[in-house]
């Protein structure tokens, strides 16, 4: 910033986060004097700083709020969608395993068994094992959901019990 009149979002981020060199501190403390916009600038930077620490961010440089924003979250969602969408496959897969042999998976799955007789010379037994899979995967996720509803009742139990015991 050679001309102190001009306008250096960039020197005003450093001067906000401290890492400004001692020589261009006065510099560009001298431009917010003058310049309404940047003042309003090296504030907001100022406060976005102060959040941003606040929320345990080692941010060593200012970062967009935006970004600041969705980094946490992002992977959580990510995770979150992922789950979603590998239960939804499980579902569609142990579905079309049950029902009968029209559904585009299970001609999938017999393909694939196909393809296995090949190579191992076991097609029945495959065929067999892929066949009998869907609904135990089915009676595996309904014992899942089962057990997680058994945890919540009896969670509940033992806290009322607890808060009448209070
Ligand atoms: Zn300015």
């Amino acid at each position: 910033m050679s001309d102190p009149r001009r306008c250096d979002p960039e020197s005003i981020f450093e001067l906000a986060d401290g890492a400004l060199g001692p020589g261009r501190v006065h510099e560009v403390r001298a431009h917010l004097n003058d310049c309404p916009g940047c003042r309003e600038l090296y504030e907001k930077e100022l406060k976005l700083n102060a959040s941003l620490r606040s929320m345990q961010f080692a941010q060593p440089r200012s970062v967009c709020p935006q970004v600041a924003m969705t980094l946490p979250t992002r992977p959580l969602k990510a995770r979150l969608l992922w789950a979603v969408l590998a239960l939804a496959l499980l579902l569609v897969a142990s579905l079309a395993l049950s029902l009968d042999g029209t559904n585009p998976m299970v001609s999938a799955v017999n393909a694939l068994g196909v393809f296995w007789s090949l190579v191992s010379g076991f097609a029945d037994v495959v065929q067999a094992v892929l066949v009998v899979a869907g609904p135990v995967l089915l009676v595996a996720l309904a014992a899942g959901a089962l057990l997680d509803l058994l945890l919540a009742a009896a969670l509940l139990r033992t806290t009322r019990r607890r808060a009448r015991e209070a």
